[in-house]
């Protein structure tokens, strides 16, 4: 697979907007187009690799996921369910992108698509799963790995998803000549209905696969270890490619949509790309600033200058410690938010002092009554 970015292949800047990138698509597909470019390899790589760039920068979803992951983790996000667009044949890329094609090649039936005969099943693309994932706080700070369990259609293996014994075939159904569908009159009506004969399939397996019995798949336990990338956020969804159920008859296999929830912390909180927490400082320290050192969620330990009369409440601000944001290289910042520290008990030498103190800046205590009634107290008697 190309190390090229899915934007250097398209040709397009990295803003560019949905039409641009249809544009320059519809361009490189009619270039590199396998009718015009027959038996020739190099064409159809560049055919194929436009197409998967395009599968996945004309998808919002796909392209924001993209754009935050960048092309390394994205395409091993991908490449780990083995159904990547990468692997995309040439069947898939004309049914998926057919709409392009169409005004491209005029007439061509779905855009160059050979017409499936009804002979036999038609593929069916398998669903896409979800499931979530609950991380705690540090984890989506860090990064982490999760392994994943869950239960999914796989292809059958011993009939390679066809559904019939070995040399064997499905056969068109006889009675409704593989529509699926019966038509019937009544007086002025036609109605139709499902076929009894191949219940609605159009197709009859009479030798069906032991394995599956017929359906072309089976539900298998998987499990699998995902990386969780840095400066995930709650409510983030990891797409996996090709990790959903597998499809019917040899369509392709649904994506694995991992959702992706934060539990919450004790200490730290996330707002925007900033990582934020409190800290307990004495009333000399608030007052005279100090230098005093506050553990980062990673265990690390930062030393934090509190300035010179600082506030409660005030915003402490660490460049560059908050979250590692994934479009981009750069991370939020720590905020460290200052809070006094109130003791419940002092002993007889802090209590003495702090009485002092009260009173050689005339703010009173319970002992000699608060400012505000020995003002009464002066003036009113
Ligand atoms: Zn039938
Ligand atoms: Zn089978």
């Amino acid at each position: 697979m190309s190390k090229q970015n899915y934007y250097d292949i398209l040709g397009v800047p990295k803003n560019a907007s949905s039409e641009d990138i249809k544009k320059a698509y519809r361009k490189l597909a009619m270039k590199y187009h396998p009718d015009r470019n027959p038996d020739n390899k190099e064409a159809e790589e560049k055919f194929k690799e436009a197409a998967q760039a395009y599968e996945v920068l004309s998808d919002e979803g796909k392209r924001r996921q993209y754009d935050q992951l960048g092309h390394a983790q994205f395409e091993q996000m991908g490449s780990m369910g083995g159904g990547h667009a990468g692997n995309m044949n040439m069947d898939d890329i004309f049914s998926s992108f057919g709409d392009i094609f169409g005004d491209i090649f005029g007439n061509t039936g779905g855009g160059g698509r050979r017409a499936r005969g009804k002979t036999g099943p038609e593929p069916i693309r398998g669903h896409d799963l979800t499931r979530e994932v609950t991380i705690n706080l540090k984890e989506s700070y860090l990064g982490t790995k999760k392994e994943i369990s869950y239960y999914h259609f796989v292809t059958c293996e011993p009939c390679k998803g066809h559904g019939t014994q070995k040399g064997t075939k499905a056969q068109q159904c006889s009675k409704c000549q593989g529509a699926g569908q019966l038509q019937y009159r009544q007086g002025f009506f036609m109605y139709s209905q499902p076929c009894d004969g191949c219940k609605g399939q159009g197709f009859i397996i009479a030798s069906p696969c032991s394995s599956c019995h017929g359906a072309s798949r089976i539900k298998e336990y998987t499990k699998f270890t995902v990386n969780i990338p840095e400066g995930i956020y709650n409510g983030a969804e990891l797409r996996i490619t090709g990790k959903g159920d597998a499809g019917v008859y040899g369509g392709s296999t649904g994506d694995l949509f991992l959702k992706i929830l934060v539990t919450t912390d004790k200490k730290f909180k996330r707002v925007g790309d900033d990582l934020e927490c409190s800290i307990m400082l004495t009333y000399p320290q608030l007052v005279l600033g100090a230098q005093v050192e506050i553990e980062h969620i990673d265990g690390t330990k930062l030393p934090i200058k509190v300035p010179k009369g600082c506030l409660v409440g005030e915003r402490l601000i660490i460049p560059g410690k908050g979250f590692h944001t994934l479009r981009g290289n750069v991370s939020g910042n720590l905020v460290v938010i200052t809070k006094c520290y109130i003791p419940k008990k002092l002993t007889p030498e802090a209590k003495e002092l702090l009485t002092t103190y009260a009173e050689i800046t005339g703010t009173g205590t319970d002992d000699n009554e608060g400012t505000i009634a020995s003002f009464f107290k002066k003036f009113l008697g």
